[in-house]
């Protein structure tokens, strides 16, 4: 995994709160992090910061940027708590 890489999306998704997650079966993406091609069917995780999207495979979203993206205080894919 390209460190740097992954250090400027980390910083992306903690300056855009909050950031929109959406996790669905792949058609055929490449992760943005590993660059390994994620096989369709499998999940991919799309992550809106700002004008762009970050798509990465499970393995690197629960290795790198889950607790990023889980630490900004609403996803506009959660519904609202009162
Ligand atoms: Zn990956």
């Amino acid at each position: 995994m390209d460190r740097r890489l992954m250090h400027a999306s980390i910083q992306m998704i903690e300056s855009y709160c909050p950031v929109r997650l959406h996790i669905g079966p792949s058609a055929g993406a490449t992760c943005l992090l590993c660059g390994r091609a994620i096989s369709a069917g499998a999940l991919q995780y799309d992550i809106g910061v700002g004008r762009s999207t970050i798509i990465v495979d499970e393995n690197c979203y629960m290795s790198s940027l889950r607790e990023s993206v889980e630490a900004t205080p609403l996803s506009a894919d959660r519904p609202l708590r009162a």
